[in-house]
């Protein structure tokens, strides 16, 4: 953390330095941001996932979407100032009905967002799927293999823009769900609740300058550079 904040500081000054605050390593602390938020820095270089997915795309998809969904929810809750009871991040994800369309997307995107640059890493930093989380995949879908089989068709059935999420639910089981947009699990309008602890997001802009329309090819390489440590940790996480 310390070099990443020096590099900062050297290459791009004290202004590129504050927005850009370190990676949430547990859900707990993506879900108790609190506005004004912010951009949360890769936790890898921007061409460490290629070639599943491009320099440029995680460049375009981390500098310019997420930022602008973070840009847009300060604006939207700051002005509007509906701030008051819902300082967190996860309590306007679960008070969304209270919100206009604009926070309820805004807040979604950075939320998905700020999770998935998580659950993905080099494909020379794989890593293991925990024994507890790997009983509860073959509970719910066989094997492994069949797990990725139904998330793959989950993917293959968004219509349009979305993402689709492995989550726990509240009795420990696991799930596959769908969602719109940048709707989530969490979301007190979502019809499934769940805790997410894989998500995949299947957005054009996602895979678009490298995959063109192959959204299946996106999903098969991405795989390859799931941080299944990471997933194992959402999965144990209270
Ligand atoms: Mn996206």
């Amino acid at each position: 953390m310390f070099l990443k904040l020096v590099f900062a500081l050297s290459m791009t000054g004290l202004a590129a330095f504050s927005a850009e605050a370190t990676s949430a390593a547990t859900m707990k602390e993506l879900n108790s941001s609190k506005m004004p938020f912010t951009l949360p820095a890769l936790p890898y270089a921007p061409d460490a996932l290629a070639p599943s997915i491009e320099q440029i795309t995680m460049e375009v998809h981390h500098g310019k979407h997420h930022k602008a969904y973070i840009d847009k929810l300060n604006a939207e809750v700051l002005e509007k100032k509906t701030e008051k009871n819902f300082e967190t991040l996860v309590s306007i994800l679960k008070n969304t009905k209270q919100f206009s369309a604009a926070v309820r997307n805004n807040a979604g995107g950075h939320w998905n967002h700020s999770f998935f640059w998580t659950i993905m890493a080099p494909e020379s930093q794989k890593s293991k799927v925990s024994p507890q989380l790997q009983r509860q995949i073959d509970a719910a879908f066989g094997s492994m293999d069949g797990f990725k089989e139904k998330f793959e068709a989950g993917a293959r059935d968004v219509f349009g823009s979305g993402w689709v999420w492995l989550v726990k639910t509240s009795d420990g089981k696991l799930k596959i769900l769908t969602t719109a947009n940048q709707d989530n699990p969490l979301m007190d309008i979502s019809p499934e609740a769940g805790t997410p602890i894989l998500g995949l997001d299947v957005w054009e802009h996602a895979y678009y300058l490298n995959y063109q329309n192959r959204r299946a090819d996106y999903v098969k390489n991405f795989w390859k550079i799931v941080n299944w440590k990471q997933v194992s940790s959402y999965y144990q996480e209270k």
